[in-house]
């Protein structure tokens, strides 16, 4: 799998693909507050830390090493939480709580910091990655969602039944599917079987 893509499965058990587009977003994949709690994944730091060597960060460089303490693990579902303010409401179209995005900033501190091999001239992430880092590189990523000129690309899937949020990094800036594997291809039935009735 290519590392910022993940393997979902829907309600009714069928996986599916899905890129988020951007890391904040991918985070939001592994829970979060209220109903979100039944996707928890992050139960232990070492659960987030193997799930951030597939994370889009890995595009880059591989992580190996990475370190996250029981306080930043803490510290990272708190960010999260933020992101569940912020995210849909740019989605949206409103404007995120400022104490949401007071929080985005008080987490930019850190950040994975790259280094290259003078033989090789290979790229890396100096080891070890530590949690606070991790939270730097998140929180860093939502805020240019929040202030980028792009923000009008974070969207909710198109489906009515779907709450998935992407940012679109595509060329057209069109894209309206969590997934084409999933809703894209539910709604092309759709349309199919709308057209197939009427003629
Ligand atoms: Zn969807």
């Amino acid at each position: 799998m290519t590392p910022g893509t993940r393997l979902l499965v829907s309600a009714q058990g069928e996986r599916y693909r899905f890129d988020p587009g951007s890391l904040s977003l991918e985070l939001m994949l592994t829970g979060g507050p209220g109903p979100y709690q039944r996707y928890e994944i992050a139960h232990a730091p070492a659960d987030l830390a193997e799930w951030f060597t597939g994370s889009r960060l890995a595009l880059t460089a591989p992580l190996t090493d990475v370190r996250i303490r029981p306080a930043e693990l803490t510290a990272l579902k708190e960010l999260r939480n933020a992101l569940y303010q912020v995210v849909p409401a740019l989605a949206h179209g409103e404007p995120p709580s400022a104490e949401a995005l007071a929080s985005l900033n008080d987490a930019t501190e850190a950040s994975p910091r790259p280094v290259i091999d003078p033989e090789t001239r290979r790229l890396a992430w100096a080891p070890p990655i530590t949690g606070r880092q991790l939270l730097g590189a998140v929180a860093r990523d939502a805020i240019e969602l929040v202030s980028g000129r792009r923000s009008g690309r974070v969207r909710e899937c198109s489906a009515d039944d779907c709450q998935l949020l992407f940012f679109d990094t595509s060329r057209s800036g069109n894209r309206r599917w969590c997934s084409m594997e999933r809703c894209g291809n539910r709604a092309k039935i759709r349309a199919y079987r709308a057209r197939a009735e009427t003629s």
